[in-house]
This record gives C-alpha cells, structure tokens and sequence, in this order.
C-alpha cells in the first residue's frame, strides 16, 4: 500500500490496523484539535477518499474538515464549546484578530437569524498557554522534535509533550508545534517500514544474547571434553589398553 503522497495535506492519517483474523485494514486516524483525542475509522472499501471520510466522522458527530486539522474537534469538545457558548453573553462576533471593538456596532442589528444565534467565531475550550508554559513547550520540542524530518524522536508525541510540559491540553501544544517547528510528516508507508526496522531490531538483539549464551555452553563443554579426555587416556594407561 503505497499512498504516501496522497496522505499529504490531509488532516487525518492513514493507518494500517491489525483486526481479528491477524489482517491489517486502513483506517483513518483524526485527532481533535481541542484535546487531542483520537478516532479511527475503517476507511470505505479500502480507499483513501477525503469526502467520504469527511462524511464518516461527521456521521459519528465530530467536527471535520478532511483538508484542516484545526477544524476537527470530538463531540465532547463540541457539546463543551456549545455550554460555553450559551454562557457567553453573546457579545463574541468579533474576529481574533482585530481587538478594540467592543461596545458601539456589537448591539446595532440584531437580528435572529440563525448566523446570531451561532456566532461563525468559535473561542477555543482552553484559552492560550501561559508565556511560561510556551517557553516550556517550545524547548521541550527543540530537544524531543526533529523539525526537519517533521517527526519526533522516539517515544516522544505531542501528547507526552503536553503531559511533561504539566498537563497541558494536548491540542494547544498540538498547534504551538504546528506553527513553530512544523506539521508532522506521516507517511504510512514510511511508518510501516519504522516499525520493521523495530521489529528487526528486537530480533537482533535476541539473537546476539542467544549467541553469548551459546558460546558459554560451547565453552564450558569444552572444558567438559578436556578433563574427560584425560581421564580416559589416564584410565587406559593405567590398564595398559588402547584410549
Ligand atoms: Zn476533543
């Protein structure tokens, strides 16, 4: 299955899942962007077709874009972000970026259309990080995130980095990597061969300490046929007959 360039751009990745009966079937694997939870779905007919995943999880009630991975959130973040919704005052249309706006134009035009009802910017579940916490996620990436490969060294995920950094959620620390060291550069068929070279690598060294063991047994045998030997050619002598 070689479909390492099809994957890219993409905001879920494309995995091969041992199933019962020991077959592999690919999957579709999304993290939420709010808290880094995971899901995975069989993909249609064995194909990597964006839309049809893209239906798949809204059909399961997650927020999806197949082409953005900051608009893919769990239903838990959604039902979350609708309680915080309705908490807010309502006076929230305001674009992230441009600030000083408040008072005067929010009240004019109220209208109930459904675009007032739910407002088109959506505040994330947590805030930001702290300053402190940014620097902290920041060098723990610089040692742990290889920004050139787009991988992380091994053992190391965002996940862990989150739960280092003082468990932070793992969707914040998922977007500071994205913008200061870059995406993570999945590629299946590359993943696959990793977990070989793993594979192999284990295997390798059961074989070296089957070695070191062989050689100890090798050795002591032949010290074994040594002091044997001279018992026998002792013994022959002594009864004058041939060892
Ligand atoms: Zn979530």
């Amino acid at each position: 299955m070689n479909r390492a360039a099809s994957n890219r751009g993409l905001a879920y990745r494309v995995k091969g899942i041992l199933m019962a009966g020991n077959v592999r079937r690919p999957h579709a694997v999304a993290v939420c962007h709010g808290c880094g939870a995971e899901k995975q779905i069989a993909l249609f007919g064995g194909k990597n077709n964006p839309e049809r995943i893209q239906r798949d999880f809204r059909e399961d009630g997650w927020a999806f874009d197949a082409w953005n991975l900051s608009k893919v959130f769990c239903p838990s973040c959604l039902s979350k972000r609708a309680a915080a919704r309705h908490g807010d005052s309502g006076a929230k249309a305001a674009p992230l970026s441009s600030t000083q706006n408040n008072g005067a134009d929010v009240v004019k035009n109220k209208e109930p259309s459904a675009a007032a009802v739910a407002p088109p910017v959506v505040q994330p579940i947590k805030l930001e990080l702290t300053v402190e916490e940014r620097g902290k996620v920041r060098d723990t990436l610089a040692l742990n995130f290889d920004d050139k490969l787009g991988q992380y060294l091994d053992g190391w995920s965002d996940a862990r980095v989150a739960k280092d950094c003082g468990d932070l959620p793992v969707g914040l620390v998922k977007a500071l990597r994205e913008v200061a060291f870059g995406p993570i550069k999945s590629v299946p068929a590359i993943d696959a061969l990793r977990a070989e070279v793993v594979a192999i690598n284990d295997r390798l060294r059961l074989l070296g300490d089957l070695e070191v063991d062989l050689r100890n047994k090798a050795g002591q045998l032949g010290l074994d046929l040594v002091e044997v030997q001279s018992r026998l050619n002792q013994m022959a002598a002594d009864l004058g007959v041939a060892a």
